[in-house]
């Protein structure tokens, strides 16, 4: 193991052994849950959405090291993005976490730490859970906000 990679798996330790934002946002505007039967990993994805921008995100749920992990760390970079900016986030981790694309060097480097699941295939939709449920966090928000916008309440 190269002292890099030992790097990235203390990364991954530290955010399993103390999650952060690992609590139940009360002012949040969207809530999505997601689930990857492979692992039995379950999460809920809080986030609190000022027009086009997450202003706090948070989770909650069980799953293995490396769900909790990704999900810790997405909620740390995902505050603060636009949508534009987190769906591009969305899409820069799958490439990583599949094999699809290069580990891009832009990527933050927390996001970097998960490189090595592409190699391991079982998992890949561990890491990549929170992911989903942030994609499809972002789809529901803006539908809902349109449906808000329509009505008279
Ligand atoms: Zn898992």
């Amino acid at each position: 193991m190269t002292d890099t990679s030992a790097l990235y798996q203390e990364l991954i330790l530290d955010h399993n052994r103390r999650p952060r934002n690992f609590r139940v946002l009360p002012d949040a505007t969207v809530e999505e849950r997601g689930i990857n039967p492979l692992c039995g990993d379950e999460l809920t994805l809080f986030l609190r959405m000022d027009d086009d921008r997450i202003v706090d995100a948070s989770f909650q749920g069980s799953g293995c090291a490396i769900s909790r992990a990704s999900a810790s760390v997405m909620t740390t970079l995902v505050k603060g993005k636009t949508r534009a900016e987190a769906d591009a986030m969305v899409e820069q981790f799958r490439g990583m976490a599949t094999g699809r694309a290069a580990t891009d060097d832009d990527l933050p480097s927390p996001l970097r730490a998960f490189s090595g699941v592409a190699r391991l295939p079982q998992r890949v939709k561990c890491a990549v859970l929170a992911w989903h449920t942030l994609h499809a966090a972002l789809r529901i928000e803006s539908s809902e906000m349109r449906e808000r916008e329509g009505s008279q309440r």
